[in-house]
């Protein structure tokens, strides 16, 4: 799941060849960062700061989509506002889309169940637990059976575009 990211600069070269090939002879001279923290949008443009912020932890998930998200934050930085019907013909001109893909969930590996009651329980490691709906402390009587190995996990529907602040 973790890839190496490209460095800040190799991402602003990166950027200020797309804005070459997609807005010649136009300045863009917006700032591209890696920003750790954010979990919720791919990215985010701060229009006013000049500053294109991209979340580490979704491409390091998914290498392949900073292209796309740099042509997106590319289309708010040259004052796209939303993502309207001018938003939605320039991504169609420049090959990107509207709305981010889903952040890929780390895997559970076990599934456990309740002899009582049934309900299951997803973990990623071992464990020894008790059923917490059925007795609210450790019951030996309701000790979680394992079943086997989780299901893979089911990509999450977006939760945001790759986002934009102005
Ligand atoms: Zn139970
Ligand atoms: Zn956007």
């Amino acid at each position: 799941m973790r890839a190496e990211l490209p460095t800040t600069p190799q991402l602003n070269e990166t950027f200020q060849a797309l804005v070459r090939e997609f807005f010649p002879g136009q300045r863009v001279p917006f700032r591209v960062e890696w920003s750790p923290r954010m979990s919720r949008s791919a990215g985010l443009c701060y229009y006013r700061r000049k500053v294109i912020r991209l979340s580490s932890k979704y491409h390091a998930a998914l290498p392949q989509e900073i292209p796309n998200t740099l042509k997106h934050e590319l289309i708010h930085a040259t004052g796209v506002l939303g993502h309207g019907w001018k938003f939605r013909a320039e991504a169609r001109r420049l090959g990107c889309d509207v709305h981010a893909q889903p952040m890929p969930r780390r895997p559970y590996k076990w599934v456990y169940a309740c002899p009582a009651c049934g309900v299951e329980v997803k973990t990623r490691r071992r464990v020894d637990l008790s059923c917490g709906k059925c007795s609210r402390r450790w019951d030996p009587k309701y000790r979680l059976v394992l079943r086997g190995n989780a299901p893979p996990p089911v990509p999450t529907a977006p939760k945001a575009p790759a986002g934009c602040l102005f």
